[in-house]
């Protein structure tokens, strides 16, 4: 028996101008890594009785599922700052979209299975390491609570893939809420194709944001309220990978989804060693996406949005006065056209200043609920309830200290919960000061016992120790997909061993959980061990 997707194909049924059609090529000995068997039931695929080798061939792309139309997204983006109006899907293929068990629209997309009409120079196809990173680092961040695109299938390809050296290929099969990003709009605006950037538009708020067509009624502005929700969106999910130590490596803005999700694992890793200006990424030269660069990047990015989109905000207003326009118009028959053209200008000029600043709104507003969320993402790995006056300067003062002694981000914060108690024993978390890339001296020793018997006096009068140290352990976790392991996960399955990968996943995919087996996964690597640089898959 086949596998079956339920293909709504919804994608497809917007203006040709959004994709391309396009088929995978086959590749010569496609050989299954792993399945989402769990992913795969909860998108009604059907899979009983499927052998391995049907879902390699299905997964690789060599046989396409009957009801799939596959095409390659366009999409355009800016790059490091830099515009590129034509980039779009050169390594990936959309096989189609279908509704998953909570009736939730997702996309099924095979990344590495050749060349499309948007692959330019490149060869369309993924090496094997960067495709088993991007598995375990999506579903790291899923099982950490972070909007993601998840992983549904890994198939080594057979192949040779070339690039500083010979690599093994592979495809990767991801599964999105939708793959629509920032640069799908600015694809549309940047032809001046207002009838696709409009299409593109509903089809967003009819998939991720349907409440907007209520409330849009009331205030008319359908479209700024689309854009109000990516941005809240995106600020909470900046928060999030800040308040994980997630450095996401290549913010550009055709890697940053209007759903709210984290896409495009490249060069992408987790701090060790606290350092609020780390940078993993081998070609972010001058660090314009180091970690703490990342939320007024994610406003930039919204701002080329907002740019994008304003034709749309434009609609909006003019929408709004359309009734008393009509009034007018009327009224206006016996006048001469010249004044109609002039007036039409003058509203045209008014409709734009009003959606500049409608826009602006939206953008200022982002800090803040980027600020709102980090706080209270904060408060919950302090084990605080709610954020009240002066916990942003005690997170603020943490924060300083953590990047002064360079402590390790993850186990700093699941240690503290030997510590909550006001007369806990600080000794655990100390220790984090004699590990060979911590800094440490008297006085900042001194300052960072203070800060946390400070914390320690907050946390008795605020909250009972057992919840709190519950709040704690659900919003630290023990186990991050650390970039030594996943490297490690790599050199192994390059030589046929998928036994780290698998032994890896499964820690990083039960992040919350004490597990005596998984004690090797919690460990900062030794200094021989350290991965100082990320490479995009590309
Ligand atoms: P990324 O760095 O993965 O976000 O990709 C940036 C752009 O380059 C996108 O348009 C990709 O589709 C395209 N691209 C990346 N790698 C390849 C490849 N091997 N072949 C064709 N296009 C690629
Ligand atoms: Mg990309």
């Amino acid at each position: 028996m086949p596998v079956s997707f339920p293909f709504e194909n919804i994608y497809a049924t917007l203006p040709s101008q959004c994709f391309e059609p396009v088929q995978p090529t086959p590749v010569s000995e496609p050989e299954l890594i792993k399945f989402n068997e769990s992913l795969a039931d909860r998108l009604n695929i059907e899979t009983t009785d499927v052998t391995e080798s049907e879902l390699a061939t299905i997964f690789s792309g060599n046989a396409v599922p009957d009801n799939a139309i596959p095409l390659a997204m366009a999409y355009s983006g800016h790059q490091f700052g830099n515009l590129n109006p034509q980039l779009g899907d050169g390594r990936a293929i959309l096989l189609g979209d279908l509704y998953d068990k909570n009736s939730q629209l997702r996309d099924v997309q095979l990344k590495g299975a050749g060349r499309t009409p948007f692959s330019r120079g490149g060869d369309g196809r993924s090496p094997l390491g960067p495709a088993l990173r991007e598995y375990i680092l999506c579903e790291a961040m899923y099982s950490l609570g972070v909007p993601t695109t998840r992983a549904l299938a890994l198939v080594r390809s057979g192949e040779t893939v070339i690039r500083q050296q010979r690599e093994s290929g592979a495809v990767f099969t991801r599964v999105a809420a939708s793959h629509i990003r920032v640069g799908t709009f600015q694809y549309f605006a940047l032809r001046g194709d207002h009838d696709a950037l409009r299409a593109l538009a509903d089809h967003v708020i009819n998939r991720h944001y349907p409440e907007v067509k209520n409330t849009s009624e009331e205030s008319g502005k359908k479209y700024l309220n689309l854009f109000k929700k990516i941005t809240e969106n995106q600020a909470k999910l900046i928060a999030k990978w800040m308040n994980l130590g997630f450095i996401h490596g290549v913010m550009n803005t055709d890697n940053m989804t209007v759903s709210g999700e984290t896409i495009d694992y490249g060069p992408c890793a987790f701090i060790d060693s606290f350092n609020r200006k780390k940078v993993f990424s081998s070609i972010d030269q001058q660090g314009r996406y180091a970690y703490i660069n990342q939320p007024a990047i994610g406003q930039w990015n919204l701002t080329r949005l907002a740019e994008a989109m304003l034709p749309l905000f434009m609609m909006d207003t003019e929408s709004a006065h359309s009734s008393s326009d009509e009034v007018e118009a009327a009224a206006q028959k016996q006048t001469a056209q010249k004044q109609t053209a002039q007036k039409q200008t003058a509203q045209k000029q008014t409709a734009e200043k009003q959606a500049i600043e409608d826009a602006t709104q939206v953008l200022n507003d982002y800090a803040h609920i980027h600020q709102r969320a980090w706080e209270t993402g904060m408060a919950a790995k302090l084990g605080f309830s709610e954020v009240q006056e002066g916990d942003r300067q005690r997170f603020e003062a943490l924060t300083d200290l953590l990047d002064e002694t360079r402590v390790d981000f993850t186990l700093f914060f699941r240690r503290l919960n030997t510590c909550a108690a006001s007369d806990g024993d600080l000794s655990q978390v100390l220790d984090l000061l004699n590990a060979p890339e911590a800094r440490s001296s008297a006085p900042l020793l001194q300052q960072l016992k203070e800060w946390i018997q400070d914390w320690q006096g907050a946390l008795a009068q605020r909250e009972s120790l057992s919840s709190a140290q519950q709040r704690m352990n659900q919003s630290n976790p023990a186990i991050i997909p650390r970039n030594h392991q996943v490297q490690r996960a790599i050199t192994a399955a390059e030589s046929g061993d998928y036994e780290v990968f698998e032994k890896l996943l499964s820690a990083v995919t039960q992040p919350y959980e004490d597990n005596p087996e998984h004690q090797e996964f919690e460990q900062p690597p030794v200094p021989a061990e350290q991965v100082l640089r990320t490479f995009c898959g590309t």
